[in-house]
């Protein structure tokens, strides 16, 4: 689905990724963990091409999308859902939602309708808070709004930048149990997270990014057992 190749990402003098190469097989869930500044985000908005890459190659269903427009990418099907959610504050939940794919044929409203029904399937809540204003949702709620966003075109791959970022454990929880039903819809994921405990509890495969370079990398269960990763990243002795 998704194949990253020798990736980098400077900021002026900042190397901010340093080289890194992985890959992601439909279907699958895959985690990016690293602690703040490891060059997580530099990485994923690069990928989507929102930053620009200093050097590597970025495959996406088959096609070098190193060079695409961002808004190119999108509509070959992959979204973004960035950190800090980026929510419309003073738009209702389902016009928020609605950003997410408009137009106006009867073919756009159509599938409009349909993925909406698909997202208030996967979180009720924000279907009961349908007519509120974005800005008046709590923090999980708001993720929820920009996860959902993000469905509304349909992608197949979905990357999520730091979901979890100051939400409480449940909710977290809640959130992330979504993620293993949106691959049963047959999407591929890729999670940027901070909290690698909760990240590597339902991704398939990992990848541990520290400045800018990838030091370990394997299944998800392997990296949660390994002492290391467990001592750096999971707050295990
Ligand atoms: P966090 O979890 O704190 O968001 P991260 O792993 O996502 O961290 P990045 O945001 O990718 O890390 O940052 C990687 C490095 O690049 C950091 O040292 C950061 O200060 C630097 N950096 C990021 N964006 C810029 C920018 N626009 N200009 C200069 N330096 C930047």
């Amino acid at each position: 689905m998704l194949k990253v190749e020798d990736l980098y990402v400077n900021y002026g003098n900042i190397a901010a990724v340093q080289g890194i190469s992985f890959q992601i097989k439909e279907k699958e869930i895959v985690t990016l963990i690293g602690s703040n500044g490891a060059g997580k985000t530099s990485t994923l908005r690069s990928i989507s091409n929102l930053v620009s890459k200093s050097g590597g190659r970025v495959v996406f269903k088959g096609n070098d999308i190193t060079d695409c427009e961002a808004s190119e990418i999108v509509q070959m099907g992959m979204c973004h859902v960035p950190e800090g959610r980026h929510i419309f504050p003073y738009m209702t939940v389902e016009e928020n939602l609605k950003m997410g794919d408009f137009g106006n044929t009867k073919e756009i409203e159509d599938r409009v309708k349909e993925n909406l029904i698909q997202v208030y399937d996967l979180f009720p809540r924000l279907k009961e808070r349908r007519k509120q204003n974005g800005g008046t949702l709590s923090g999980g709620e708001q993720q929820m709004l920009a996860i959902g966003r993000g469905l509304m075109l349909n992608p197949d791959l979905i990357m999520l930048d730091e979901p979890s970022l100051g939400l409480a454990p449940i909710l977290i929880e809640q959130i992330f149990e979504q993620f293993i039903k949106i691959r049963e819809w047959g999407k591929t994921i890729l999670l940027i997270e901070q909290n690698a405990n909760m990240a590597l509890q339902i991704a398939d495969r990992g990848y541990v990014l520290e400045t800018g370079k990838i030091i370990h990398s394997g299944k998800a269960d392997d990296l949660i057992d390994d002492p290391q990763v467990a001592s750096a990243y999971l707050g295990i002795d």
